[in-house]
């Protein structure tokens, strides 16, 4: 009998396989007490399994980012001086033996951070627990059953999968996962994104009532994994993979090709992200460069303004990753409706249209030297632009270009390498930069539209209430207007417009903002092979024609219909 279990999406896609039911030796802890002569015994011993699996750790490579970092992280907290003196004083004066002090050290170090108000550092609490099982293996000499050899395309169903299990898993062979641990930013959750295929978390005890050798369909996009379906569902989703793997062949065929149009026309395709697990995913997926790093991640993750060294280590790693494509970081937008826990916002009775983003930076002028200098310094490494969130005046970009030149002067003085002809633009996201455009673009090198946040300026509609979503749409004439004034004044000007707003990777409006004339696409990555894919088919000038009607329509039904249409 087909029994259907849901949980939380952790990454989108269709899989069947047969089910490889992965679970873990029993660990007993060891709970006698010592003598004080054997002190030195047991310290010694744990000492050797710290080493044996730092050992471990360096002998692995060829590693992702996120197993880079898991790495790293591993690492860190083996050469932790509280780590090892937390268990040394537990053999030493309360006379543990070495496998209880690790049990009890890890336990009390996840309590104080799962006690934490903050779900990012929540889900590290793996690592912790995950480091502690393996020098434990490495005190009673177990070795730990693992994924590397799985003989046949299977579904791994686990209570949790830790960072050790899938760093050497047999990754031909995994179609999907589901466990019963996780959340959406738990590391089976990235991993499973990295590899592009589905993964369920959060299924409570179905590792419980699965055996092993099951047959299963595992729906990513529903969040189901459906065990021993019958006959009619199993043809139904074969119908479903097959539709998937020939637009998936289809689509990887396209991926790393340069976007011309039938009649010539150059488009960048490139990635939004917001850390470097996101770049590694997009390089993967074939992206001409980044259209917009949120550089708010960064911050948002920290528990302190970041330093520029700490931000400079970030931007040039990406940079060096994108191996001279363009690399388009946004400065620091904060405020809205995102925070930092060590900052105090003002209280204000209408934060989105209040103390944020580059006012907020014009205001703190030492964080954004901070965030200028870092990039600055990161721009030698390859091909970084930069570029100003939520600007309204020219006023703003002089004054940030006065304190870039001023920076630049001072590094050139120190011999500190960057590049003399770093690009700045802005994001046109405001009334009023889409009104001034023309002047804006004069000292700007180069516009991205950020529909998301001009869709509702434009309309005067709050793109997170519910009550009026009906009148957020970026396909209303209002804003298509807008969009397409503010890409003639920068070709007039001889420069560039992109597009990082959602609307970029709306695929239905693909065809549409061709014929606005728009040079670059910068969406989320999982959009990139589509775009590409019609925008090869599409002739811009015909395009241009059709995109003129829609300018002279009416209302948004009436543009957003005659879309589709138009793409039948
Ligand atoms: C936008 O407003 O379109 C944009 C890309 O910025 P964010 O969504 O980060 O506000
Ligand atoms: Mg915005």
């Amino acid at each position: 009998m087909a029994k259907e279990y849901k949980g939380i999406i952790a990454s989108t896609g269709i899989a069947m396989a047969n089910i490889f039911l992965f679970t873990r030796e029993e660990i007993k802890i060891n709970k006698d007490k010592i003598s004080k002569d054997d002190i030195a015994s047991q310290t010694d011993k744990i000492k050797k399994a710290i080493d044996s699996y730092t050992k471990d750790l360096d002998n692995r490579k060829d590693l992702s980012q996120e197993e880079l970092k898991i790495k790293e992280a591993h690492k860190e907290l083996l050469s932790d001086p509280y780590f090892i003196d937390t268990i040394s004083s537990k053999i030493s004066e309360e006379l543990k033996n070495a496998e209880l002090a690790l049990d009890e050290t890890v336990k009390e170090m996840v309590a104080v951070i799962s006690g934490l108000d903050d779900e990012y550092l929540k889900e590290r609490a793996d690592d912790y627990k995950d480091v502690g099982r393996q020098v434990m293996y490495k005190l009673k000499g177990i070795i730990p059953k693992d994924l590397s050899k799985l003989g046949e395309k299977s579904i791994i169903v686990s209570k949790e999968l830790t960072p050790s299990d899938t760093s050497n898993m047999d990754k031909e062979n995994v179609l999907g996962f589901a466990t019963d641990l996780g959340g959406k930013t738990s590391h089976t959750s990235i991993i499973a994104q990295t590899l592009d295929i589905p993964a369920i978390v959060g299924m409570r005890d179905l590792s419980n009532k699965i055996e092993g050798g099951e047959f299963a369909i595992i729906d990513g996009n529903l969040g189901t994994i459906i065990v021993d379906p019958d006959e009619k569902t199993i043809d139904e989703y074969s119908k479903k993979l097959k539709e998937i793997e020939e637009k998936k062949k289809r689509l990887e065929e396209v991926k790393d090709r340069e976007v011309r149009t039938s009649d010539g026309k150059k488009i960048e395709v490139s990635a939004n992200i917001g850390n470097l697990d996101d770049l590694e995913i997009a390089i993967k997926r074939g992206c001409d460069g980044v259209g917009l790093f949120r550089t708010e991640f960064i911050y948002m993750e920290s528990d302190h303004f970041p330093t520029e060294e700490e931000q400079f280590e970030i931007y040039k790693k990406a940079a060096i990753m994108l191996e001279g494509k363009p690399l388009i970081i946004r400065t620091l937008d904060i405020g809205g409706d995102k925070g930092l826990n060590y900052f105090e916002f003002p209280k204000e009775e209408n934060p989105f249209l209040g103390y944020r983003a580059i006012r907020l930076c014009l205001d703190k002028v030492d964080i954004f030297k901070d965030q200028l200098r870092a990039l600055l310094r990161a721009s030698a490494f390859g091909n970084i632009k930069v570029m100003l969130p939520y600007v309204i005046s020219v006023d703003e970009l002089l004054k940030t270009r006065k304190i870039v030149e001023d920076l630049k002067d001072d590094l050139r003085e120190k011999n500190i390498a960057f590049n003399e002809d770093l690009n700045l633009g802005i994001m046109v996201e405001t009334p009023a930069a889409v009104i001034m455009a023309d002047k804006l673009i004069k000292y700007a090198d180069f516009f991205s539209i950020g529909t998301n946040d001009l869709t509702q300026y434009v309309l005067a509609v709050d793109r997170g209430n519910d009550l009026i979503s009906n009148l957020y749409n970026p396909y209303n004439p209002a804003v298509l207007r807008a969009i397409k004034h503010i890409i003639e004044e920068s070709h007039k000007a001889g420069k560039w417009t992109g597009m990082c707003g959602q609307f970029a990777g709306d695929t239905k409006a693909s065809k549409l903002l061709l014929g606005l004339g728009l040079d670059e696409y910068s969406a989320s990555s999982n959009k990139i092979a589509e775009i590409k894919d019609i925008l090869l088919k599409s002739n811009q000038k015909e395009e241009e024609k059709f995109a003129n009607k829609i300018l002279d329509m009416e209302d948004a039904k009436q543009a957003e219909e005659s879309v589709e249409e138009h793409n039948k």
